[in-house]
């Protein structure tokens, strides 16, 4: 059974109808949780006391508590542990950029997608997270910075695709007027490419921008660095980023991690290229990030710049992320299950 927290404005309705109380109370239980962003029933002074006791036996809330930030030197990024009600803890990164403060969330408790050059995978899957425990890590954050949240990612531990239905209930209720409001278009959601799920996600028609974690421009490389690549061929990928663009009319993102001597040089570019062609379509390069349990090194900025111009030169749309929080671990790549095991000291 669902926690209040993670239902949608329907939901919650049925919900609250089937404990025998009166369907306004939905209303302010929304209205705490989703735009004052409180999960304590005892905070809610509307409600009475007796109704307080009745939620918390019949719905107890799950928790997001913040046990460590790390402030990075460099840009200020900053990156908080959350120990949730069962003792996991999560990370989750707040950015600040000239249009916006921006938050990575994670989707899931470890990961079980098993891409070789990131450290959120290491120790496999724990558990997915809930709906509320998604939400909870953008209104913690909101409080404990004192600033507004405009943008959110979906780029922090976990596959958002392997928790999908969890995911669609985050979106549906973080993009709801009644709840955070955040726009559609201010939300992100990355993929390694679990196919079905790219099209069911196409037809939700949501105007949320999909990237797809593709890091080597054939099926063979692709499968050294990613486990996933041997379910799902890049071609099939491919004709699901289309089946998203015609749906959603929105481009999609190609994320491409360079790491040093394996899928860096010009003509792993051109191969790239002619791959997207003809799609509506940005790619953005991200120099591989250093974990220390594994050897993939950055490329160096000569074949960034190079690898860009070929892209470029073939009319494909191409940024280069600019690396955010790598002093504290906070990078593409580097969050992890639990900082107890070392990994953020
Ligand atoms: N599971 C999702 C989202 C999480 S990771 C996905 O695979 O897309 C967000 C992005 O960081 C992905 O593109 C991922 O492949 C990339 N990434 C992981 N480890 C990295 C590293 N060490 N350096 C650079 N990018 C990395």
């Amino acid at each position: 059974m669902a926690d209040l927290m993670s239902m949608t404005q329907k939901e919650l309705v049925q919900a609250v109808e089937a404990m025998g109380e009166k369907k306004f109370r939905a209303g302010q239980l929304y209205d705490w949780f989703h735009k004052k962003g409180i999960w304590d029933y005892e905070k809610m002074q509307n409600l009475s006391l007796k109704l307080r006791q009745k939620l918390q036996q019949e719905y107890p809330l799950p928790d997001c508590k913040e046990v460590k930030r790390l402030v990075s030197q460099i840009d200020g990024t900053t990156k908080f542990l959350f120990e949730l009600w069962d003792g996991n803890v999560i990370e989750s990164v707040w950015m600040k950029y000239k249009h916006g403060n921006s938050v990575c969330i994670s989707s899931q408790v470890g990961c079980r997608m098993g891409c070789r050059f990131c450290a959120s995978t290491l120790d496999g899957l724990v558990r997915n997270l809930t709906a509320s425990e998604m939400l909870m890590q953008v209104y913690a954050i909101q409080q404990l910075t004192e600033e507004r949240v405009s943008n959110v990612v979906v780029m922090g531990t976990g596959e958002p695709f392997d928790n999908f239905d969890n995911l669609m209930h985050f979106l549906t209720i973080l993009t709801s007027p009644e709840g955070l409001n955040i726009s559609q278009r201010n939300i992100t959601v990355s993929t390694c490419g679990l196919v079905p799920r790219i099209r069911e996600f196409a037809d939700a028609k949501m105007a949320v921008t999909l990237a797809i974690s593709l890091h080597a421009p054939s099926d063979a490389m692709r499968q050294e660095l990613m486990p996933v690549a041997k379910s799902y061929t890049i071609q099939e990928i491919l004709d699901a980023c289309r089946y998203f663009v015609e749906q959603t009319g929105r481009r999609v993102t190609f994320e491409y991690s360079l790491v040093k001597g394996q899928n860096d040089s010009v003509e792993h570019a051109a191969m790239l290229a002619e791959l997207l062609k003809g799609l509506l379509c940005h790619v953005n390069l991200i120099p591989v990030n250093p974990i220390k349990e594994r050897d993939y090194r950055q490329s160096e900025t000569a074949s960034i710049e190079k690898f860009k111009n070929m892209l470029e030169k073939n009319h494909i749309n191409v940024t280069i992320r600019r690396e955010m929080g790598r002093d504290i671990s906070a990078a593409c790549g580097q969050l992890r299950r639990d900082y107890r095991q070392g990994g953020t000291q």
